[in-house]
């Protein structure tokens, strides 16, 4: 993975560096540079009323099938435990498949908190939140100005 580096247009001081080029979170990308307070726009950041939510956030059936992935990798897991023929010492035969089926457990339950995150409305209700702060920044036609100006699409409408 390409690492993503930002520096300070106006002083050069490292601002970002990161291994994650899909990293993302909703808020506002407009950051400050800590030595010279110089504005930059942190690509990590997405407004959501002009970008949206993609639809796979609130896809039940990509969490179902993350479950049954995890339903896998912890039956996986378990089967490894009898097996005596993976290439480790008799005393951490029993560790690989502990990490195996722990990770599985771990995505079951995180699908399934998604799913009752998803069903009960409170994961809508959280972007809804969302999209009203976002929005009601935008609506400031100076921070819509500055966005525009550091890069950031902004529709015309906010401007
Ligand atoms: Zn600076």
């Amino acid at each position: 993975m390409s690492k993503v580096k930002i520096v300070c247009k106006k002083c050069g001081k490292k601002l970002l560096s990161y291994d994650e080029p899909g990293f993302h979170r909703y808020g506002s990308p407009i950051k400050q540079c800590p030595k010279c307070y110089t504005r930059y726009a942190d690509p990590r950041f997405h407004e959501v009323a002009i970008e949206g939510v993609p639809a796979r956030l609130f896809s039940i059936k990509s969490y179902i099938v993350l479950v049954i992935f995890g339903g896998l990798l912890l039956w996986r897991g378990i089967y490894l435990f009898g097996m005596y023929d993976i290439k480790a010492p008799a005393e951490t035969q029993w560790f690989m498949p502990s990490v195996i089926a722990g990770i599985g457990g771990l995505v079951i339950l995180g699908g399934i908190f998604e799913i009752i995150y998803i069903v009960s409305g409170k994961k809508k209700a959280k972007y809804e939140r969302l999209f009203q702060e976002s929005e009601k920044r935008l609506n400031d036609k100076s921070y819509a100005f500055t966005l525009q100006d550091l890069g950031y699409r902004v529709p015309d409408k906010y401007l």
